[in-house]
């Protein structure tokens, strides 16, 4: 019998798939649990769910589902412009934030090209990068964080596409402002920056980012967002990039027409108004933060300060804990395939969650 994964070029070949949370469904199959008795901290998902308008604006978009949805995003790009004041045609959107990075990527890549990242980066770079037949520049982070003076000394004649996560998933780590505008002011115009900024709506007021402030300085910027974090909407996939215009209709080109399905473009048209509900959520995150980092403290353990709604944590053995904890009916998430072998990360969530959280870790830890 023939090899058929020889059917695939050698990039796709060497792909190591994504692996994303476990689905609590799933746990409860292999565990034999009751889904209500499960915890899920390992998505970075909001424990508040979604805005309560979104939620009464999606019922009776319901009733419009046999329609296709509208392909140039109408109103969700209206909202989007007047909230950021941007013009319309800057605006790209996207099935998640993950679909931008990979519109970037196949707009701007081919094989034999290099995309330079972060060690500990969001696993979702290397991906894109290798699917486009590109090479990815791996830079070493300092204490887990992004060595940016490190990406420029990696830029060579075939670097087309910088990543940057700021905060980083899934090290919560943030690139101070001054630091991020020194940087973008020293690469090479005709290098594409990809700036993530998947978690911006849980950092402070004084730390949240002013990239797009920056846009018209730095036309080689893409800024990305999402609506699965701090609005609630990881299921529904929606997410948006902000950049030039010559590089938005770039984008376009390669995007699926209908990218964006309509109960999406309807739920982020009236998340993104609803200011109290991302209020509650920035309030929520903080308390949760606190309440868990204080608990690692209380058992001795270190973990990576986190800007986004989640925290990495060191534990001896990490495979054999995660494995205790899910045996408990609590979902978090390893790490070992960020090269953080002895961390786990751990998702904000609502007190109780984040209560049986550390009471089950305790218990393991102390067995
Ligand atoms: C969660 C996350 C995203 C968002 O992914 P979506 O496709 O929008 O759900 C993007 N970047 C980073 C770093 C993330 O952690």
């Amino acid at each position: 019998m023939s090899d058929l994964s020889n059917l695939a070029p050698a990039n796709i070949r060497a792909i190591a798939p994504y692996q994303g949370g476990k689905p609590i469904s799933e746990l409860a199959r292999e565990m034999g649990l009751n889904e209500a008795d499960i915890v899920k901290l390992a998505s970075n998902e909001n424990p508040l769910g979604m805005s309560p308008k979104a939620q009464m604006a999606l019922e009776e978009a319901l009733a419009e589902i046999s329609r296709y949805p509208d392909g140039n995003s109408f109103t969700l790009r209206d909202a989007v412009s007047k909230k950021y004041a941007v013009q319309a045609a800057q605006i790209v959107f996207g099935n998640g934030s993950n679909d931008i990075l990979e519109l970037a990527a196949r707009a701007f890549l081919t094989a034999g090209d290099e995309v330079i990242y972060s060690q500990h980066a969001f696993a979702v770079y290397p991906l894109v990068t290798q699917a486009a037949g590109a090479t990815g520049v791996v830079v070493p982070a300092i204490e887990f964080g992004h060595d940016l003076p490190g990406f420029l000394q990696a830029i060579t004649p075939k670097t087309k596409l910088i990543f940057v996560a700021n905060p980083n998933n899934p090290t919560g780590t943030l690139i101070a402002k001054p630091v991020l505008s020194h940087f973008l002011q020293q690469v090479p115009r005709h290098i594409v920056v990809v700036l993530d900024e998947a978690y911006d709506e849980y950092l402070s007021e004084a730390d949240k980012s002013e990239a797009i402030s920056w846009l018209a300085e730095f036309e080689n910027l893409i800024i990305s967002r999402t609506f699965s974090k701090a609005y609630g909407l990881a299921g529904l996939r929606v997410g948006f990039g902000l950049m030039h215009a010559a590089l938005a209709d770039l984008m376009n080109r390669v995007r699926q027409p209908f990218n964006v399905n309509s109960l999406a473009q309807v739920a982020a048209t009236v998340s993104l108004q609803d200011e109290d509900f991302v209020a509650r959520s920035y309030a929520a995150n903080q308390a949760g933060m606190a309440q868990i980092t204080q608990g690692l403290t209380r058992l001795g353990l270190s973990f990576i300060s986190s800007f986004g709604n989640f925290v990495s944590f060191k534990v001896t053995n990490a495979g054999a804990v995660n494995q205790a904890l899910l045996k408990q009916g609590v979902i978090v998430r390893p790490v070992a395939n960020y090269e953080m072998p002895d961390y786990l990360r751990v998702s904000i969530g609502l007190f109780s969650e984040n209560a049986r959280f550390l009471e089950v870790l305790e218990k393991i830890l102390g067995s």
